[in-house]
């Protein structure tokens, strides 16, 4: 009986840092650069924003839907971020990978450093920009959230850098298209490692070796 090759996993590829970094900028230019990059849609208990769609932006849920979701361990991670609890749900991200299709996920660090410690073949992308006061004057002119919740955010920043150390790459968002393109090359380098394409390997080489297309 032929032997069909292995399938080669996808990618997960995650894209993360501070708030106000630039993550859901380069993710969305990402994400239409890639049509094939599926990307984890994450669970939320914080209220929709203006625009934003269930099951699009976030599935969005009360505490006590997610607290039991946690229970069932029905996440790959999940995190409490500035008061609200944020995950990934596991089994659609694991599956598409086992399918052999990349998927993007945009996270917090917390939430980044327990992707790395179940899925470590991940690849860890930290985003930051390349000042303070550039990043506080993005948090202010995104114009999403209070006085409060920005300084909060901006207070946690010296814990948040020391965790870059943990990462594979580092990207600093000064100018949108160099952060792009940056991530865009990594994820194409990624996809030609070697241990990622035993699959493909094999099959390409058997048919070299057999010889199956007759030689002119
Ligand atoms: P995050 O998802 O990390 O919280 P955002 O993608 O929402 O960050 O970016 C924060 C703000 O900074 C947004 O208003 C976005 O338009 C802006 N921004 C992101 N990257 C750049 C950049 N390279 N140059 C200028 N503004 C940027
Ligand atoms: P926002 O409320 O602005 O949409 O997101 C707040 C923060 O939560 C951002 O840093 C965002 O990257 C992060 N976040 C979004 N989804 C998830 C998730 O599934 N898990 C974790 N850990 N963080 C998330």
């Amino acid at each position: 009986m032929a032997q069909t090759a292995k399938k080669d996993e996808g990618i997960l590829l995650v894209v993360s840092g501070p708030s106000g970094a630039g993550k859901g900028t380069i993710c969305n230019a990402i994400r239409e650069k890639f049509p094939d990059l599926q990307y984890s849609v994450s669970m939320t208990t914080r209220d929709p924003r203006k625009g934003e769609v269930e099951g699009e932006s976030y599935f969005f849920r009360t505490n006590e839907q997610f607290e039991k979701l946690i229970e069932e361990d029905a996440f790959l991670e999940y995190a409490k971020v500035y008061d609200h609890y944020y995950g990934t749900p596991k089994k659609r991200a694991l599956d598409m990978i086992s399918d052999g299709k990349s998927v993007l996920l945009e996270i917090d660090i917390q939430g980044a450093m327990q992707v790395k410690k179940r899925y470590p073949k991940g690849v860890f992308i930290y985003i930051v920009p390349p000042s303070l006061e550039i990043l506080s004057d993005r948090l202010y002119g995104r114009g999403t959230d209070s006085e409060e919740t920005i300084q909060k955010r901006l207070a946690q920043i010296t814990s948040e850098l020391a965790m870059a150390h943990q990462y594979d790459y580092i990207i600093v968002n000064d100018k949108l298209e160099d952060a792009v393109r940056k991530t865009s090359s990594i994820l194409e380098a990624e996809r030609c490692k070697l241990s990622r394409n035993e699959g493909q390997i094999e099959t390409i080489f058997k048919q070299y070796i057999n010889k199956e297309v007759p030689l002119k």
